[in-house]
Formats: structure tokens, C-alpha cells, sequence
């Protein structure tokens, strides 16, 4: 049952790199996971990683005979490409320009990009979409730029599709780009998945607006936080206040099947990535 499923849905983690790539795959393939998502470099400091081409050539090697695709890559956290801060909104273009060319480098398949916050949308959103047009313009083959939806804190944009729409209308190449619908930030932001109905309904208003065929990659996340309160606290699936059914509900509503999952869920004890897979085969299995 279990690798009749793998065949036709593909998951993994989000994995550290400190032990270097190829030790990232290795515990990958040990899991019997299909895909990866990892940091290009340290995502809280302006400081460039430099990876030796041999370990390049090595890494997309292990990634093959390991069946493990899509690579994601996440970018740093101090990019915020759609800045009221001229300064800042620069310095943050530049930055995801070079995390387009590392996922090239390492031949990730999607880069994941939280939108960012600002004061004047429609502004902030036309100077995203511009930085959205230099970065996706290197990526070569069907690599694209994943916006990730957010839990709404503060100004941030993202948190809901009616503003995803605004950005994907503003780039000159939408085929570029995609959504990551992360569970914990929907919600964080509102969307009851404890409520099948509601899921049900949240799925329609994305068809209504970016489209279901938008939805490159699953963030699958439980909640640290309860419903509305806009906190981004990701949990063990099945611990948090989404809970076992409003994943269950999300991942079993029939539009998110054959997407990629994700989870990056909390590491706090050397097992905890096994029981979430656990949790998350529990579910696609059917329990
Ligand atoms: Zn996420």
C-alpha cells in the first residue's frame, strides 16, 4: 500500500544542511522520502555560501539515483522584495536574484519566496513583481518561483489569494511562478481546515482566482497557534490546533493530490521527523 501511494505522491522535509548537502540526502533516501527543501545558505545573514563544483555534481547525482525531486529550495528570511524602504526593496531584489542563481546552481526545482510586507500594496506588490520578473528570468527549464502564503502578521502580503492574484497579474511571465500553500499560515491567517465545508470553499476561491494548476508545492504544517491569530508557530503533525482531521480534510479534499508535501515540522527530538511521516502516511493511507 504505503509505496503504491509513494509512486503517486511525493514528500519529504525540510532538511538542514550544516552536515553539509550530500548528508541532507542521504537522511532523505534513509526516510524513504521523494523530495527535499533546504536553505541555500544561512537564512538569517546577509552571508554568501559557496558550494565546490565537484560537490555541485555530486549532490545532483545523489539527488538522482535517490529518485528525489522536487528539490526546493526556501530563500532567506531577510529578503523583502516588496519593501516601502527603497534601500531595503534593492538590497532584497539583489538577494533573490542571487537565490534564483544558487537554485540553479544546485539545480533545485522551485524556490520558495515569503512575499513580504509593506505599507502601500499596490505599490509593494508592483516593486515584488518586478523583482519576480529579474530573478525568474534566469531560471532555466521548468524551475520557477514559488510565493509562499503567509500568516498575515503586520503589513505582511500573501495571506490570502485575492493578493496572490494581484501579484501574479503584475508579472510579464506568470508560467514562472507558483504558489506553496503552506497549512499552518492558512490557518494562522483564518482559513478553519478543522471544518471540512471551509476547506471545501477555500479551495474554490483559489480556483476562482490563481487557479488550482497555481499550486506547485504543500507546506503541511500543524499549528502551534489557534485559529485567526495570525502567529506562525508550525507544529507535530496532528499536535497543534489544526489537528489530525483538518489535515486530514485538507489533503483528502481531492485538489491537493499528486502535489508535493513538504513539512517542516518541529525538530525537536531525534524522532520527530519519522513520526510526522508516520502521521502524514496515516492519512494518505486512508486511516
Ligand atoms: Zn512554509
Amino acid at each position: 500500500m504505503e509505496s503504491r501511494i509513494k509512486e503517486k505522491q511525493r514528500y519529504g522535509f525540510h532538511m538542514s544542511i550544516s552536515n553539509g548537502l550530500l548528508e541532507a540526502v542521504n537522511d532523505t533516501a534513509a526516510m524513504g522520502c521523494t523530495s527535499m527543501q533546504i536553505f541555500s545558505r544561512n537564512p538569517r545573514s546577509w552571508k554568501k555560501k559557496r558550494f565546490k563544483k565537484e560537490l555541485l555534481i555530486e549532490f545532483r547525482n545523489k539527488l538522482k539515483k535517490n529518485d528525489i525531486s522536487p528539490l526546493v529550495i526556501h530563500s532567506i528570511y531577510l529578503i523583502n522584495a516588496c519593501s516601502d524602504d527603497l534601500e531595503i526593496y534593492r538590497k532584497s531584489r539583489q538577494l533573490l536574484l542571487e537565490e534564483a542563481r544558487n537554485t540553479e546552481r544546485l539545480n533545485g526545482d522551485f524556490l520558495v519566496l515569503h512575499p513580504g510586507s509593506c505599507k502601500i500594496k499596490q505599490k509593494g506588490i508592483k516593486r515584488l513583481a518586478s523583482a519576480l520578473d529579474i530573478a525568474s528570468s534566469i531560471l532555466s527549464g521548468n524551475k520557477k518561483i514559488l510565493i509562499e502564503n503567509v500568516a498575515g502578521g503586520g503589513h505582511q502580503i500573501g495571506k490570502n489569494f485575492e493578493e496572490m492574484k494581484m501579484i501574479l497579474d503584475k508579472v510579464k511571465n506568470p508560467d514562472k511562478i507558483g504558489f506553496c500553500i503552506d497549512t499552518c499560515h492558512l490557518f494562522a491567517y483564518g482559513f478553519n481546515l478543522r471544518i471540512r465545508m471551509n476547506v471545501m470553499s477555500m479551495f474554490s476561491e483559489i480556483n476562482e482566482t490563481i487557479g488550482l494548476d497555481k499550486i506547485n508545492l504543500i507546506h503541511l504544517n500543524d499549528s502551534k497557534f489557534d485559529l485567526s491569530l495570525k502567529r506562525d508557530q508550525h507544529e507535530h503533525l496532528g499536535d497543534g490546533f489544526i489537528g489530525f482531521q483538518g489535515l486530514k480534510n485538507f489533503l483528502n479534499s481531492g485538489f491537493v493530490k499528486g502535489i508535493p508535501i513538504i513539512m517542516e515540522t518541529p525538530k525537536d527530538n531525534p524522532d520527530s521527523d519519522k513520526k510526522n511521516l508516520q502521521t502524514l502516511l496515516s492519512i494518505l493511507n486512508g486511516a
